[in-house]
């Protein structure tokens, strides 16, 4: 699936967060969003996730106007959005998550599919979702994009605050998520050479702007610090 944001505004009242961007996630590929602190990132997240209306611009999902859908239905329509912590359930268990996350009569095979990936939360299936680590909660959150079968995956800093052997097991996933070409992801990640290391293209985003598009092996590591620690 093709998902598209094409000349996006969209602020917070007077805040306008992003400015006529556009970006393109192709079908089956890894796509990275850069920039600095507050340059926009969540924010063109949660437009494409239908968390937040654009002022302007549309949003196409294989080439189909789906401007003004809600968030349940870009869901429908085969997105996923996994933000940091709080993308499960924290009062059922992790079985009854996975369940829920799975396509109706999916679920044996749901449950299957997360423990293969994430044998952690096969040891963990009855215990009630809240009381897991943050990693295993986050890897959780992961699974459901996994067993739902979403086309496109969007990550906000999935890996944050994460012990560093946790981030390079979620890394490792998402390299499977991706491994038969059928999700593509849309990433946000504060491991910037992590995600470089999986992009088929980059985006920066600079004061809601977008300013640079291209591969990650063309991104200028100059122009890609100082922007970094110019806003920090
Ligand atoms: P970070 O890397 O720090 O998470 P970001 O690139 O994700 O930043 P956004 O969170 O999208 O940036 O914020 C973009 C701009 O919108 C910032 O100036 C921010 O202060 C502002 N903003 C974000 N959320 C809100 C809100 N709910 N109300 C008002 N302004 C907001």
């Amino acid at each position: 699936m093709r998902f598209e944001l094409r000349s996006v505004t969209a602020g917070y009242g007077e805040t306008v967060a992003l400015r006529e961007a556009s970006l393109v996630v192709p079908s089956g590929l890894v796509v990275a969003l850069l920039g600095p602190n507050g340059a926009g990132k969540t924010t063109l997240l949660r437009v494409a996730s239908g968390l937040l209306a654009p002022r302007s611009g549309q949003l196409l999902v294989d080439d189909r106007d789906v401007t003004g859908f809600s968030s349940a239905e870009l869901t429908q329509a085969g997105l996923c959005h996994v933000t940091e912590g709080r993308s499960v359930f924290p009062s059922l268990t992790v079985r009854e998550n996975l369940r829920m996350f799975a396509r109706p009569g999916e679920e044996r095979e749901a449950l299957d599919r997360a423990v293969d990936a994430f044998p952690r939360l096969g040891e963990r299936l009855s215990q009630i979702a809240g009381t897991m680590s943050g990693g295993e909660q986050q890897m959780l959150a992961l699974a459901r994009a996994y067993v739902s079968r979403a086309s496109v995956v969007l990550l906000d800093e999935v890996s944050m605050g994460l012990a560093p052997i946790v981030v390079d097991e979620i890394f490792a996933f998402l390299d499977r998520l991706v491994a038969d070409g059928s999700t593509s992801l849309l990433l946000v990640e504060q491991y910037v050479t992590k995600a470089l290391a999986i992009a088929d293209h980059v985006y920066m985003l600079d004061r809601g702007r977008i300013v640079f598009c291209g591969e990650p092996d063309e991104l200028d590591a100059d122009a890609l610090a100082s922007s970094y620690l110019g806003a920090s």
